[in-house]
């Protein structure tokens, strides 16, 4: 799996390239964050990067064009990599790319009305390169593995991740084996095929595809990216919050409602706060963070009731928001650690109202809302109706995903 003269990795150390380190979310232990790490080898829980604080100056904060004459030998970085002081890569490092990220924040101030909500805005993920948010995540996972030397992935998916998967393991000449539930929408399942992703449908769900993943990845030495499997699908995700601070003029929204599955995007966006409010580019309190996922499989939701600190396997999950499938996710302390510390919370809604929700969202604001995005409107209807957001919030809502892909 790892070639033999491993060009890359020694290019990288010529440039000073790997300048963050590993620390487990779990038990705090250091890991090296070269080749192609894992979960943390003592407590089995994920890890998460860290960087040396002068990447972060504060002058570095609007990321404007090169300026002329500037020496910079490749193109201006565009979508999620003007970021790239806060992401795993190597200045002169050229990412697997797309296209992902700088995704627009729009103000629905009929919806926020419908809401009873001061200012609403909907981050709309589904302009991303595959449809969904899942791009951000795969494209940095892809980059760090290719160049640690992989050739060949696995992953197991709801479906999205398996699709964005397969478009950066084509864009970087790599093999990739998607493991998918049989009850994956069929767009999505012949997207995964369109971009040559060799698809194995398993009867069950994305818990029973990462036991088939690990298999594969035991016996063939393909590399796993399953959700915190490895530690760069979150940093791609964390671009999330990064942008919303910079669309919002480095400034926070007081809360956000997120369609939680395996929870990159939540932990991801917990991060990104923490890491800006770190480095002075952004002041005040992080925002609450509010999880929303399906009745049918809602674990975190429950986990947040018991006020519990992990979550508790889901028996039988069933929803049509394929992305909120996820009855045991491997993120699950770090989730409720992100909901608990930023004050927020976690609310379950049915499957005919994230439907429905859907369904108007798309035909009042014109955005073509996923399944997901519809469950955030639903969810924001009653965190509202509860008192967990209040009249003057001003809060930011997810669609995760393309509605389109799941016809
Ligand atoms: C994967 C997915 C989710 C859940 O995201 P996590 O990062 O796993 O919490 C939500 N919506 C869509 C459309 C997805 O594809």
């Amino acid at each position: 799996m790892t070639r033999p003269d491993s060009a890359t990795t020694d290019s990288q150390r010529d440039l000073g390239g790997i300048d963050w380190i590993l620390e487990c979310s779990g038990c705090s232990r250091a890991g090296d964050p070269e080749g192609l790490p894992t979960v943390c080898p003592d407590c089995g829980q994920p890890w998460l990067v860290r960087y040396p604080e002068r990447r972060h100056p504060l002058d570095a904060r609007e990321p404007g064009e090169a300026p002329p004459g500037s020496s910079r030998k490749r193109p201006t970085p565009h979508g999620m990599w003007r970021h790239q002081r806060f992401l795993p890569v190597a200045p002169n490092e050229a990412p697997i790319t797309l296209g992902e990220g700088n995704t627009p924040l729009l103000d629905l101030p009929r919806t926020a009305r419908d809401l009873g909500l001061g200012q609403v805005w909907l981050k709309d993920e589904s302009l991303n390169p595959t449809g969904s948010f899942k791009a951000r995540g795969l494209a940095m996972a892809v980059t760090r593995a290719v160049a640690a030397g992989a050739e060949r992935f696995v992953i197991p998916t709801a479906g999205n991740a398996g699709v964005a998967l397969a478009a950066y393991a084509a864009r970087a000449a790599c093999q990739a084996t998607v493991f998918a539930p049989t009850s994956t929408p069929r767009t999505i399942l012949a997207q995964i095929e369109g971009f040559g992703g060799e698809l194995r449908l398993i009867e069950g769900h994305i818990g029973d595809c990462g036991r088939a993943a690990r298999e594969l990845s035991a016996q063939t030495g393909a590399f796993d990216v399953s959700t915190l499997r490895e530690p760069y699908r979150i940093e791609g995700k964390k671009t999330l919050g990064l942008e919303i601070a910079e669309q919002l003029g480095w400034t926070l929204p007081d809360a956000i409602v997120y369609p939680a599955g395996g929870g990159t995007g939540l932990i991801g966006m917990w991060l990104a706060f923490q890491q800006l409010l770190a480095a002075g580019w952004v002041t005040g309190k992080p925002p609450r963070l509010f999880a929303v996922q399906s009745a049918g499989c809602a674990p975190v939701v429950r986990a947040v009731e018991a006020a519990a600190d992990q979550c508790e396997p889901w028996a039988e999950p069933w929803t049509i928001a394929s992305g909120l499938r996820v009855p045991n996710p491997l993120g699950g302390r770090l989730m409720l650690r992100a909901i608990r510390e930023t004050g927020g919370g976690a609310v379950a809604v049915s499957d005919e109202e994230l439907a429905e929700q859907a369904r108007i969202g798309s035909r009042r604001e014109g955005v073509d809302l996923s399944p997901e995005g519809g469950a955030t409107l639903a969810g924001a209807a009653r965190l509202r109706a509860r008192g967990s957001l209040a009249p003057d919030d001003r809060v930011v809502l997810f669609n995760t995903g393309a509605g389109w892909l799941y016809r």
